[in-house]
């Protein structure tokens, strides 16, 4: 992704070097992504025809989340933004409004009808349902993203990266399939080259860290920190398995994360196949039963099949820019997948770079700057996954039960004790972009069974005539697109999709 990026951005004004092992593997699993990727494809230039057919890809609107407040109840966390009614979002109206027998995501947005009815957001001619969002964004970025697009992708991890090796390499990157098994710097610690086992030294001036977990320059060479988030965090591990499609016909255009006994489970639908894993703590958890759990779910699927046990690195470098060395992906940040937010990281931590990008000054205030926004984006992500654990109605083990009482950072207490008098606004969540509005911090507030103290007073004094007009109108059309876009499986099965 990193490479792909930096050549679409620079051209060849830049050399760049892709470097990749063939016998340290990648990690494996990462099949589930936001909707700000459109970001990263339209900067390449790529349309979705071109590669997502290459990746097994398939359509998500969002995660289904199931059993995190009583067994059986689950609610949708959809890419959609609330819509307003004079000036309050519809969760605000549907407070005072609502019929609470009816779950808040089903009221509140059209996406939870599409899911329900795994519908396309694409009709048969390729258009998108909500049309005025259709189109490319050209080489928009991340900052200048005015509207919720209402997909994302779930693709093949490995395919993607073939792909977009290929995209690079076509477009004049320098492609050294070999391992870097030493690296040399100079009197002040910088990064002079690496040394690869069959390619010789490899110099630069600029050294991007994409080794995984294993933070080979970052870590290990430069020595930075490593700050973990276990204590507020605990899921340290995971067991995922590929497996063939239940119900072939059937797809879901949506990621499942179903809560577990010490954990929770993901299902990541892709066009052949769909990703399954267990994301637990092994304080509540052995991998041994954590795979009986896996296995047990998606059974008798994957009996004969392998399964991949993965130990979870939680948290951030210190700092992802050190030295000439910027580390980007695993090797910078990670949190329990739970969001699906580990490809956006990389894509955050590769405009970022784009933008802070040095010249030869090397001027400091650029890696500050650029660290800042690192961290904060991975920080406000860690404050909204505490969010989800405090949040979760179930208490019903010791998992549960701890995960309702741990300590929280002190900026996530603080959100979440602004939650208690009125839902959250731009203003009250994790102050700083993290990816996530405030619609994503109340959509999962409340459909996991929470409720403010009361509705906002102000709402007592105000028509309500306007708000009932738009639940109407947004039951309308979901009822609309419902009966006229295909399924998923339909859509994206034609010849050429
Ligand atoms: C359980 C789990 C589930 C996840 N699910 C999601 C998800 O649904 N959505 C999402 O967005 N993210 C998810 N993530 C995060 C996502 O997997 C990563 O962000 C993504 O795969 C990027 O990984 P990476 O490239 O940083 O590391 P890796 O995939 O580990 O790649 C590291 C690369 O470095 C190379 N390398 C390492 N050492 C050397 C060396 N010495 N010489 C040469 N090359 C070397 C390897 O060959 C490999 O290509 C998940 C992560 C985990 C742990």
């Amino acid at each position: 992704m990193t490479a792909a990026y930096l050549r679409a951005a620079f051209g060849d004004r830049l050399d760049v070097t892709l470097v990749e092992s063939t016998t340290v593997g990648s990690i494996g699993v990462g099949e589930a992504t936001f909707s700000t990727i459109r970001h990263y494809f339209d900067y390449l230039g790529l349309d979705e025809a071109e590669w997502l057919p290459n990746c097994d890809g398939s359509y998500k609107l969002g995660i289904r989340f199931e059993n995190w407040s009583t067994p059986g109840e689950y609610f949708y966390h959809p890419f959609e933004r609330l819509r307003d009614a004079d000036g309050f979002s519809l969760a605000e109206w549907w407070l005072k409004l609502g019929d609470h027998r009816r779950p808040f995501d089903r009221e509140c947005f059209i996406t939870s009808a599409l899911c329900e009815a795994r519908r396309s957001p694409r009709f048969l001619d390729g258009s998108l349902f909500a049309g005025d969002l259709d189109g490319s964004s050209g080489r928009s970025t991340l900052a200048e993203q005015r509207a919720q697009f209402p997909y994302a992708y779930h693709f093949d991890a490995d395919k993607v990266a073939r792909f977009l090796a290929g995209y690079s390499v076509d477009r004049g990157v320098r492609h050294v399939v070999d391992d870097v098994v030493h690296t040399a710097q100079d009197q002040r610690g910088w990064i002079t080259h690496v040394v690869t086992r069959d390619h010789g030294d490899l110099a630069a001036d600029l050294f991007v860290d994409c080794t995984g977990s294993r933070a080979e320059l970052i870590g290990k060479v430069l020595g930075e920190p490593f700050i973990s988030f276990q204590d507020v965090l605990p899921n340290n591990r995971a067991v995922a398995i590929r497996v063939p499609h239940e119900c072939p016909g059937r797809m879901n255009p949506y990621t499942t994360a179903t809560a577990m006994e010490a954990g929770w489970l993901w299902t990541i639908p892709l066009l052949h196949r769909d990703g399954n894993g267990y994301v637990y703590s092994d304080e509540f958890c052995t991998p041994e039963q954590a795979e009986r759990t896996l296995r047990r779910y998606v059974a008798p699927r994957g009996d004969d099949l392998e399964v991949n046990h993965i130990a979870m690195r939680v948290g951030r470098s210190r700092e992802s820019w050190v030295k000439n060395c910027v580390a980007i992906g695993l090797s910078s940040a990670f949190v329990e997948p739970l969001e699906s937010t580990g490809i956006f990281f990389i894509q955050h931590g590769i405009e970022q770079l784009v933008k802070h990008f040095p010249d030869r000054q090397w001027d400091r205030a650029l890696a500050q700057s650029y660290n800042t926004r690192i961290a904060r984006a991975v920080d406000g992500v860690k404050d909204f996954l505490i969010l989800h654990y405090r949040a979760a109605g179930r208490d019903d083990n010791q998992y549960w039960k701890a995960a309702k009482t741990r300590k929280a950072t002190d900026t996530a207490e603080e959100c979440m004790e602004g939650a208690r008098v009125h839902l959250w606004d731009q203003e009250t969540i994790y102050p700083h972009y993290h990816g996530f509005e405030s619609y994503s911090w109340n959509t999962i507030w409340l459909g996991m069974g929470n409720r403010p103290e009361r509705f906002r007073p102000a709402l007592a004094h105000m028509d309500p005539a306007p708000a009932s007009a738009e639940f109407a109108k947004l039951r309308a059309q979901a009822r609309r697109m419902v009966k006229e876009l295909p399924s998923c499986h339909e859509y994206l099965s034609q010849p050429g999709s």
